[in-house]
């Protein structure tokens, strides 16, 4: 019992030592970087190692039919989804954690949300790596949720007029320049880095 306890100590203290090679795979809540966007150019904040699972909180104002036509949209751009689930009461949907591991999970607005938004995306990351999504949506308008998906895969925003990644949307488009994946792996899709 002794021994057992002091190896969870140990483990959870030496988490937060970035040098020690070890624990990497350990991710520490404090380590993950919340991305503001606005970006000159379309850039790309990382990737995901498994295709993320997509969760649409119960009380989410978008239908799960407006969610599989966005990631639809996506995939036609090799970008691989796991499973959809809808009606989903756990997680960040309730406020139990920030965010949900390898899962883009999208819910209603929460405390800090701008409401002129028409949608919000954080982005929980380690270096290049995507390790969790949260998605808020208080108008599911045209684009909103291929937007925001795009920000779920990694993508900034990108000021070439009537792009989809453009970050006002009165000015933003269906141009997807630069938005496809070259590999066609897609049981490890993820956008690419230049
Ligand atoms: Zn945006």
């Amino acid at each position: 019992m002794d021994l057992l306890l002091i190896f969870l100590l140990a483990t959870g203290c030496t988490s937060t030592n970035a040098s020690d090679k070890k624990v990497i795979n350990e991710i520490h809540p404090d380590d993950i970087t919340e991305i503001g966007f606005f970006q000159a150019g379309v850039d790309s904040i990382g990737k995901w190692i498994i295709p993320p699972d997509i969760e649409i909180c119960k009380d989410a104002n978008v239908t799960k039919e407006q969610v599989k036509s966005a990631a639809t949209w996506w995939q036609t751009r090799n970008y691989a989804f796991d499973k959809i689930y809808d009606n989903v009461e756990k997680g960040p949907c309730i406020g139990q954690s920030r965010f949900t591991y390898y899962a883009i999970v999208i819910r209603l607005p929460g405390q800090a949300y701008n409401f002129e938004n028409y949608g919000s995306t954080i982005i929980y990351h380690e270096n290049k790596k995507i390790l969790g999504v949260v998605i808020e949506i208080s108008e599911a308008r045209e684009r909103v949720l291929e937007h925001e998906l795009g920000h779920a895969l990694g993508w900034l925003h990108y000021s070439k007029r009537s792009h989809l990644m453009h970050p006002f949307w009165s000015k933003g488009g269906w141009n997807d320049d630069g938005l496809t994946a070259v590999e066609v792996d897609l049981s490890t899709q993820a956008p690419q880095i230049d």
